[in-house]
C-alpha cells in the first residue's frame, strides 16, 4: 500500500522550497485521501516538510508536519477545511519560539564560565569538546566542506583502549536537530561524573570505548544557529544549482554491490537526486567531506566497533535496519535489543517510543547510516528519533533537554550492556544482506 503511494506521488515531481520568515506557523494536519493530499500540495508548493521530511513520503492516513509562511496561512486553512483534511496549528509564532533558544545570549551560562550548562543549547563554538580527563580523549578525523574540524571524543578507561570493543555514536547528522548535539555532550559528562558511583557505567567504560561525535554536521549546525533555524543538510555548494547542502543521512555507500552508483539514491525510496531539495542524496556516495571522514573511521575501526548509535529528532523512535527496504534483517536479534531499550527508557518518566525497522516504522530511506553500518558488519546499528512527536518538533524547549538526555542515556546504556553479553555479535555467524 504505502510503495503504491510513493510512486503516485512522485509522478508530479514537487521541489519543496524551504522559507524562513517571521511568525510562520506549524501545521499538523492528517491526510485524508491520495487525492487529497496531492491537490493540497500542489497548490502549496512553499512548504517546508517538518515529518516527513519530504513529500514522497506521504502516505494515507498519516501525519504529517510542515511549515509554512504566515501569508500562506489563510489560504491553507481554507483549502484544508474544503478538503476536510484535519489540522492543527501547533506553533503560531515561529520567530518567538526560536528566540526563546537563542536570544539572551549575554545573560546565560556560557563556557567561558566555570561551570558548562548542559541544559542549554549551544552554539557551534560553544560546544565543548576540549574536556581532557581520565577516561576522555579527543580527536579530530578530518574536515567539514567549510574547513571545520570534526571533532570526535574517545570516552572510556585508556588502559585495555586497544582490544576494547567499540560503540560509536553520533549527533547532528541533521543541522536543525539541536537536541542530538546536547545529548551527545550529556553523555560525555555523565559517563564521567557516573564512573565512580555507578556500577554499570564503570563496567562499560572499563570493558568498551565509545567513541561520541558530538556535532557530525558541524556547517549545518552553524548555519542553523546564524542563518536559517530549520536548515537540515550540510552546506556543500552544487555545480548546476544555486541550492547547497546534501541530506547526510541519504550520502551513504548503501547497495553498492548493485555497481551502478544512481541505486544508492533511490527516488522511489526517500531520496531526492535533485539538489534543492531537503533529502538529496548528494552526486555520488560519499560526497559529503563529513560523511566520507566517518565512513573511513568506522571502516578503519570496524573489527571493534559493535554498535553504531545516530541521534536524530523528533518522533520518539528507536530504529534499526534495513531503511531503504521493508524487510527485517535476517536471522539477527537486534529486537530484543531494541526492545530493552526502549523499557529502559520508558522507566525514567513515562515515555513510550516506538521501535522497529526504520522503513516500516518511520519511513523508507535510502543511503542512510545504519543500513552502511550493518552492511559493514557492525551487527548493532540503530538510529534514535528523539523527542517529541510534533508539539514542539525541532523546537524542543530547553527545559526538556535533562529529561529527554536522561531518558535516552538509560536506552544507550542498555544497548551497550547488551554488548557485554556473549551472544549476536560473533562476526562469523553473523548474516550479511
Ligand atoms: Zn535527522
Amino acid at each position: 500500500r504505502i510503495s503504491i503511494c510513493t510512486i503516485l506521488i512522485l509522478q508530479f515531481r514537487f521541489y519543496i522550497y524551504r522559507l524562513l520568515l517571521p511568525h510562520n506557523e506549524i501545521l499538523q494536519g492528517v491526510c485524508v485521501s491520495l487525492f487529497t493530499v496531492l491537490i493540497y500540495l500542489s497548490f502549496f508548493l512553499q512548504v517546508d516538510f517538518w515529518q516527513p521530511n519530504s513529500a514522497t513520503l506521504i502516505c494515507q492516513n498519516a501525519t504529517v508536519d510542515v511549515h509554512v509562511k504566515r501569508n500562506d496561512t489563510r489560504g491553507l486553512h481554507a483549502r484544508l477545511k474544503q478538503e476536510h483534511i484535519d489540522y492543527r496549528v501547533f506553533i503560531s509564532n515561529l520567530q518567538k519560539e526560536i528566540e526563546k533558544q537563542t536570544g539572551y545570549r549575554s545573560s546565560r551560562k556560557r563556557r567561558s564560565e566555570s561551570q558548562y550548562d548542559y541544559e542549554v543549547y549551544h552554539s557551534l563554538e560553544e560546544v565543548d569538546v576540549k574536556t581532557h580527563t581520565d577516561l576522555v580523549d579527543m580527536f579530530s578525523i578530518g574536515r567539514s566542506y567549510e574547513g571545520k574540524p570534526l571533532y570526535v571524543l574517545q570516552v572510556g578507561e585508556k588502559r585495555s583502549r586497544h582490544q576494547k570493543k567499540a560503540v560509536w555514536i553520533d549527533c547532528g547528522v541533521h543541522a536543525r536537530e539541536w537536541i542530538g548535539p546536547a545529548f551527545c555532550q550529556w553523555f560525555v559528562k555523565e559517563a564521567i561524573n557516573s564512573y565512580h558511583y555507578d556500577s554499570v557505567m564503570r563496567r562499560l567504560l572499563n570493558q568498551l570505548n565509545f567513541y561520541v561525535m558530538p556535532v557530525f554536521n558541524v556547517d549545518g549546525y552553524d548555519f542553523s544557529w546564524t542563518t536559517d533555524r530549520f536548515w537540515r543538510k550540510t552546506r556543500s555548494k552544487n555545480h548546476k544549482f544555486h541550492c547547497r547542502g546534501v541530506d547526510a543521512n541519504r550520502n551513504w555507500k548503501v547497495k553498492w554491490y548493485l555497481s551502478l552508483n544512481a541505486f544508492w539514491c533511490d527516488e522511489k525510496n526517500g531520496a531526492s537526486s535533485h539538489p534543492c531539495d531537503d533529502t538529496y542524496c548528494g552526486p555520488f556516495p560519499e560526497s559529503e567531506p563529513e560523511v566520507k571522514a566517518v565512513a573511513k573511521f568506522l571502516r578503519k575501526y570496524k573489527k571493534r566497533v559493535k554498535a553504531y548509535i545516530s541521534i536524530h529528532a523528533y518522533a520518539q523512535m528507536l530504529l534499526y535496519p534495513y531503511s531503504y527496504k521493508y524487510a527485517t534483517i535476517p536471522n539477527f536479534n537486534c529486537e530484543s535489543a531494541a526492545h530493552n531499550a526502549v523499557t529502559a527508557l520508558y522507566s525514567a518518566y513515562g515515555v513510550r517510543y516506538r521501535y522497529g525497522p526504520a522503513s516500516t516504522t518511520l519511513y523508507v530511506s535510502s543511503g542512510s547510516s545504519i543500513d552502511w553500518a550493518y552492511r559493514n558488519g557492525i551487527p548493532y546499528a540503530f538510529a534514535f528519533e528523539l523527542r517529541d512527536t510534533g508539539y514542539f518538533g525541532f523546537l524542543l524547549p530547553e527545559s526538556l533537554i535533562n529529561p529527554t538526555c536522561t531518558e535516552t542515556m538509560r536506552a544507550v546504556k542498555a544497548i551497550a550492556s547488551g554488548l557485554l553479553k556473549k551472544c549476536e555479535t560473533d562476526r562469523d555467524k553473523f548474516p550479511y544482506i
